[in-house]
């Protein structure tokens, strides 16, 4: 299988601008932003979506929220509010098969999504 962009960057065989790296996740700065701040919160482990979760990825899941909070805070976002989002699969938006969480903000969101 041919690895996706994010196991690439997560190899360091291309760049990115790394937000938050540790053993078992990264965060990066989505190079196609929609909102001042836009960071994709990755684990190592590909899991190619969310069907794909079974229980003993709970850990990694809730790591990668608490690591979406931490970052709204340091990018001082958390006061003002921020969306997160996993898209899944064709009608859900997901466009890289490896999961990741959207951590979106510096701007009013709307709702509903489109
Ligand atoms: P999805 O649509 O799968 O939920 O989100 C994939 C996200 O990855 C998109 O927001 C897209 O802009 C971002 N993305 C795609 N390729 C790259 C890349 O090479 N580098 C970075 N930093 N982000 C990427």
């Amino acid at each position: 299988m041919n690895k996706t962009i994010f196991q690439q960057i997560i190899d360091k065989e291309i760049p990115a601008t790394i937000l938050y790296e540790d053993e078992s996740l990264i965060a990066i700065e989505d190079i196609n932003p929609v909102a001042p701040v836009h960071a994709l919160i990755i684990p190592k482990k590909c899991i190619e979506t969310l069907n794909d979760l079974n229980p003993a990825d709970t850990d990694i899941v809730g790591k990668m929220i608490l690591v979406a909070r931490n970052l709204a805070k340091e990018l001082k976002i958390d006061q003002s509010g921020y969306r997160t989002v996993f898209n899944c699969n064709s009608d859900g938006g997901q466009t890289v098969s490896h999961i990741h969480l959207h951590l979106v903000g510096g701007r009013k969101m709307n709702w509903p999504p489109g």
